[in-house]
């Protein structure tokens, strides 16, 4: 993906807010969620981010495309007014960039459209936002090497990596109808635990966890049987946002075996409502590497461009914020710092392994990267990583003690990019709070 005029660092917009340093939604960014006002019944429509505000994308429909961001873009704008997103996101990288393109024209300080354009925003601070796309399927992947280690060395203490993760990209399908809109909280799931001394007995989940993973949105979709070549992957996917993979630990441990995680894993997942283009983060692409001493990736999980720029140098937070916390009016604390560039597989690797075999993804599948785990203890993506398993609790700044959540903790993700000369592509949050388990 090459840089043109709508990366350029310098551009302002008229949406004064947009111009601030700190923004996530600088005139570069240009993320689609899906909205409406808070508390109303009005139609849920595509937005898209520009500073603090919406541009409402079913009002700039109304208004006639033609009159307004030009008839090139006329199907463009259809979707992105549309409720959820998925027929933006069986169009072509072209087509996507065509809309970018006009919006950020219309967007700058000093464009014609900006009286008529005005019209259309809505404030941040009054919208709701919704799942912004029809969510068929969803895989979750494992694509942090330091992640699957560290998990590993708890649950498999002599042999942490299994021989298969440094040649396939591990994953497995996950649950599409629990995918929650951050904002929207949930109850502790309860589930069959195991204790070594007794039989298992159906409880209150008392290990929950959280997983600090980015959310991958599919784009075009590839016919069934039709494989995704890695050079052509990219072209296949719409943007990228925040993901929680809530997971409930007691559980996994008990049931995990021979077929990997399940009622563990899909109570919940939360995702951020804005979807950040792959086009706007292109100014971010880094080098993909891989250990010398470690298996070369099989072709069909190897390309020149995937080498030269198949990784993404987010930024990434998690902080919580207990219930005590809430009440003395303490901001969440953040735990963990850490960056998608430290993925063992990229994105590219991950819609060709998922296809190699003719499985067809469609337009609005989320493919979750995985616990985003860096090198270092301060990376840890998840508690079961920060706290070893239970083992050594982590004291907040207000003296509390976690080894795992507690009813009231509300969990926050936080993701950005930022670089000298590139503008901050931020990617807003992902927050959701533990509610008590129900009755069991
Ligand atoms: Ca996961």
């Amino acid at each position: 993906m090459v840089l043109n005029e709508t990366h350029d660092a310098s551009l302002q917009s008229w949406v004064a807010s947009a111009n601030t340093s700190s923004s996530d939604f600088p005139i570069q960014n240009l993320p689609f969620a899906v909205f409406r006002r808070t508390g109303s019944n009005e139609a849920w429509r595509g937005g898209v981010a520009i500073g603090d505000q919406v541009l409402d994308m079913a009002a700039v429909h109304q208004l006639g495309t033609a009159k307004v961001l030009g008839t090139e873009v006329q199907a463009q704008v259809e979707a992105a007014a549309q409720s959820q997103l998925n027929t933006l996101m069986a169009m072509t990288p072209a087509q996507w960039s065509a809309l970018r393109l006009a919006l950020s024209r219309a967007l700058r300080a000093g464009a014609k459209e900006e009286t008529t354009l005005k019209a259309c925003l809505v404030p941040q601070s009054e919208v709701e936002y919704t799942v912004p796309a029809q969510v068929g399927d969803y895989t979750d992947f494992y694509t942090s090497v330091h992640h699957a280690t560290n998990v590993g060395k708890l649950f498999r203490p002599t042999n942490p990596l299994m021989e298969n993760y440094k040649w396939v990209p591990i994953g497995y399908h996950g649950r599409a109808s629990s995918i929650r809109v951050s904002g929207v909280d949930f109850k502790r799931p309860n589930g069959q635990l195991k204790t070594p001394d007794a039989d298992p007995v159906l409880k209150p989940c008392s290990r929950l966890d959280y997983e600090l993973e980015l959310g991958i949105y599919a784009g075009t979709a590839n016919g069934w049987g039709d494989a995704i070549a890695i050079e052509d992957a990219e072209n296949h996917i719409f943007g990228l946002c925040l993901l929680n993979d809530w997971s409930a630990r007691d559980v996994q441990a008990w049931e995990y075996q021979p077929l990997g995680p399940f009622l563990s894993k899909n109570f919940a997942t939360s995702i951020s409502p804005w979807i950040v283009t792959l086009e706007a983060l292109a100014p971010y692409r880094t080098a993909f590497t891989r250990p010398a001493e470690d298996p070369q990736p099989l072709p069909y999980l190897s390309s020149a461009a995937n080498s030269e720029r198949g990784a993404l140098d987010v930024q990434l937070t998690v902080a919580i914020q207990t219930e005590k916390m809430r009440a003395a009016g303490e901001a969440a604390a953040q735990i963990t710092r850490t960056s998608y560039r430290h993925a063992y597989w990229t994105m590219a690797q991950l819609i060709a392994h998922h296809t190699v075999n003719g499985c067809d993804l469609q337009p609005g599948d989320l493919l979750g990267t995985g616990t985003l785990s860096g090198p270092t203890e301060a990376e840890a993506g998840a508690l079961l990583e920060i706290t070893e398993g239970g083992k050594k609790p982590l004291t907040l700044p207000n003296g509390e003690a976690r080894t795992f959540l507690l009813d009231g903790d509300a969990v926050v993700f936080t993701g950005w990019c930022e670089k000298p000369g590139a503008a901050r592509i931020g990617f807003g949050e992902c927050r959701a709070t533990v509610l008590p388990a129900r009755q069991a």
